[in-house]
């Protein structure tokens, strides 16, 4: 072995044994004496940063005296440790006393040690607290160490910020906090809008990780289902060990016997049934059984217990299953839901009883992924990125979500509740303020009409778009027809939803989209599976390689518009001038076929281009002589200029459609447009947030598309605002470099104008 394939070893050990430590206590304890061996150093410790009394408190440490932790601390600017967090780096010293900074604790038994190397523990940006490592001989760290625990302690920081936030451990005080005490956790807004209600999780199947506590409804029912699994799966083992009978050698097949002693009556199976005796769910059992050992074996020292975590874990997957497999009554939702879950798809979402559902909440995702614009569509305030919620001790428990600020309140306190439904209240109030705002042109003060279009995917969509008065569809997802499928759907099943769609809006035009999946847009039943899905194989990508699937998409499509005519069609996801002749060719071979088929003259559709690739930005000359006009996908063009990706919460901060590099190419395309004569529409989630609305009407486009919910708001705020007024706020906005800058600037205006609560929810001073 290389000592990098060491080195990497040895972390990859830490990481994972600390991973599976169950409180924050026995993930430092673990750490230290795992670091210390490692780097076979005198002394290993971590202080963590009590942020209410800004001291670094000596929270665990191997070979400092054992008394001294829990007790010494230091204030945050006192000391190395106090350095190495002020500066938030690495200091590193062949002898920490000659230093002025140096400060002597007794209580520790510190003096003996010379070499100090003290690291960051850094989270978000936040220092969390300060790793120490120090040996007695008078010799600075190397470089090689150095590296070894800032990768451990970024790798690490995420479980410490975790074990802290969730206040699994009050690690201050040393007790445990009661599992329902108030708790708070930060995620990314998505969907605005306030819930109250309780919490529902989603659980992908034996996911053992993700098993929520759950009370048993039935424990004598729970403990049949637990015994039939167990005897499951020894019959499951057994025929395995069978089975590899001639494959394996008897000392390979050794872990069979492991499994089986520990699925003996006596051993896991006995500890899982005590905990459904005392009232857990079979599943809850499984998964607290299963932890615990799994954080005990991997304390030991013995190599081949630690390595019997994985078959420990993999047994109790198995048993999950069974039960899994066993449970055959569906989750109830009660009204006011709160679906938790890791991660949801779009098609997961709508399969569920969306009258039921109050709020999503979820730990993975970012603000504009797929599934939060259907969500936004369907008036569900969501929460996504909420990378610390504790989602196996959720189930049931009493919850607020604001949408608006991306906050999940976790049993919150009386006083909060009440507060947050008078702004519940408050907020409904003002929701139907804006039906004033149904049946009105979109006009400005100035006499300046805009066209506002809906986006539609669902048939609820339609309605709320009809009733709102938009004036078309900007934007018709077709993808979400094919979400709602167990497979492709046929050219016939595609005629009927589209002719739908059209003919409610006869008369007025229907840009339908071609099927646009890849990276978040998953179908159930093709699954695309890239390394970098967002640059993969997407929209018209994939159609292209599949022109079965777009021909018979386009033959539905023109077959739906007989004795319409408002079909318009956009191509999604293009990036070079080939795509669209290919899409041309195709889209004009089907129109032949279709007529020559129905023998009826059908109108040639509108052919346009999404802008969703930096790359149409220099050619959309070239594209003006092909297609009859442009829709900017501002979601997807955010993400392509700026690089970061729409779904990832790590980078959700910077993915902002306040940008400058946004806000002007998107005024660039608007002047280009104008001079090649093409119209150009907008049906990213900028044309549908007020404010970013008033920008873009400002710059000329012909259409602002979004989705039903934003309708009024963005009626309300063009119908208040006068045009050479927005145009005076966009050139001042062209000069600001800063998106935060230029958000305030946008507010100021707004408010300036009485239309502050459109762009600020109603209660942001609430907490
Ligand atoms: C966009 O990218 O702005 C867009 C409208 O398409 P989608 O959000 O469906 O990718
Ligand atoms: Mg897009």
């Amino acid at each position: 072995m290389t000592a990098l394939t060491m080195q990497l070893e040895t972390l990859r050990r830490i990481v994972q044994e600390v991973d599976a430590a169950l409180t924050l206590h026995d993930a430092l304890e673990l750490m230290v004496n795992l670091v210390a061996e490692a780097m076979a150093s005198d002394v290993c410790s971590v202080y963590l940063l009590d942020e209410r009394n800004q001291r670094y408190v000596l929270m665990a440490s191997k070979g400092l005296n054992a008394d001294a932790v829990g007790e010494v601390s230091l204030s945050t600017g006192e000391g190395l440790v106090g350095l190495v967090g002020q500066r938030e780096e690495i200091i590193n010293l062949d002898n920490a006393a000659s230093h002025p900074r140096y400060r002597y604790l007794p209580e520790t038994g510190e003096e003996r040690y010379n070499a100090f190397l003290g690291i960051p523990i850094m989270y978000r940006r936040k220092v969390m607290g300060v790793m120490v490592v120090q040996h007695h001989e008078a010799k600075a760290f190397s470089e090689a160490a150095e590296s070894f625990l800032v990768t451990l302690c970024a790798q690490l920081s995420g479980a410490i910020a975790h074990a802290h936030a969730v206040g699994q451990v009050d690690v201050f005080r040393k007790t445990a906090s009661s599992p329902t005490s108030a708790k708070i956790f930060q995620g990314v807004a998505g969907a605005g809008g306030i819930a109250i209600g309780r919490a529902v999780v989603l659980y992908p199947p034996a996911d053992i990780d993700l098993v929520p506590d759950r009370q048993a409804e039935n424990i004598g029912d729970e403990l049949g289902l637990l015994q039939t699994a167990v005897q499951s799966v020894r019959a499951d083992i057994r025929e395995l060990d069978a089975k590899m009978q001639d494959a394996l050698m008897a000392e390979e097949r050794a872990l069979f016997s492991v499994y089986l002693r520990m699925l003996d009556d006596n051993a896991l199976p006995a500890e899982i049934a005590t905990k459904v005796r005392a009232g857990s769910w079979a599943q809850g059992a499984v998964r607290s059984v299963i932890e615990a050992h799994a954080a005990h074996f991997a304390q030991m020292d013995d190599e081949y217990l630690r390595e019997r975590v994985s078959d420990l874990r993999d047994l109790g997957r198995r048993i999950l299953a069974r039960l899994q497999t066993a449970d055959t009554h569906h989750r109830e939702f009660a009204e006011d839901s709160i679906l938790i879950a890791e991660e949801l798809s779009t098609a997961a979402l709508v399969e569920l009883p969306i009258s039921k559902i109050a709020a999503i909440v979820t730990t993975e995702g970012a603000a504009n992924s797929h599934m939060v614009i259907v969500a936004r569509a369907l008036g569900i305030p969501t929460v996504v990125g909420v990378t610390e919620l504790p989602i196996t001790q959720l189930d049931d428990a009493e919850m607020i979500v604001d949408a608006h600020q991306g906050r999940i309140f976790v049993h919150p306190v009386r006083r909060l509740r009440q507060r947050y439904r008078e702004v519940l209240r408050e907020e409904q109030q003002a929701t139907k303020s804006l039906n004033a705002y149904e049946n009105r042109d979109t006009i400005t003060t100035d006499g300046q009409h805009v066209k506002l279009y809906v986006n539609t995917g669902l048939m609820i969509d339609v309605i709320r778009g009809t009733q709102r008065g938009a004036e078309g569809v900007g934007l018709y997802r077709s993808e979400m027809l094919f979400m709602l499928r167990e497979r492709f759907p046929g050219e016939e099943e595609q005629r009927i939803i589209y002719r739908q769609q059209l003919s409610h809006f006869a008369n007025k035009p229907v840009v339908m989209r071609t099927l646009d999946i890849g990276a978040d847009k998953d179908l159930p039943y093709f699954s695309i599976k890239e390394e970098n899905s967002a640059l993969g194989w997407r929209g018209i990508r994939f159609t292209l390689d599949h022109p079965e699937i777009f021909s018979a998409q386009i033959r539905a499509m023109l077959k739906a518009s007989i004795g319409l005519n408002n079909l318009h069609i956009l191509l999604p996801m293009i990036t070079t001038v080939s795509e669209v002749e290919e899409c041309l060719y195709l889209i004009e071979r089907s129109l032949m076929e279709v007529q020559e088929e129905e023998q009826v003259k059908i109108n040639r559709p509108k052919i346009g281009v999404m802008i969703e690739v930096p790359s149409m930005l220099m050619q959309l000359e070239d594209m003006a002589s092909l297609v009859d006009f442009f829709s900017v996908g501002s979601n997807d063009l955010t993400q392509y200029l700026l690089a970061v990706d729409r779904n990832n919460p790590r980078v959700a901060s910077l993915y902002n459609h306040y940008h400058p590099a946004v806000i002007r190419a998107l005024n660039m395309i608007v002047k280009k447009c104008r001079e090649l004569d093409k119209p150009i529409s907008i049906c990213g989630e900028m044309a549908g947030d007020p404010a970013t609305a008033i920008l873009v009407a400002a710059m000329g486009f012909d259409a602002l598309s979004m989705s039903a919910a934003n309708l009024l708001k963005v009626r309300k705020a063009i119908c208040n605002i006068d045009m050479r007024d927005a145009q005076q706020l966009l050139a001042e906005i062209l000069l600001i470099d800063n998106p935060s800058v230029i958000r305030s600037w946008i507010e100021h205006f707004m408010t300036a104008r009485g239309l502050g609560s459109l762009v600020r929810p109603l209660h942001q001073n609430l907490n």
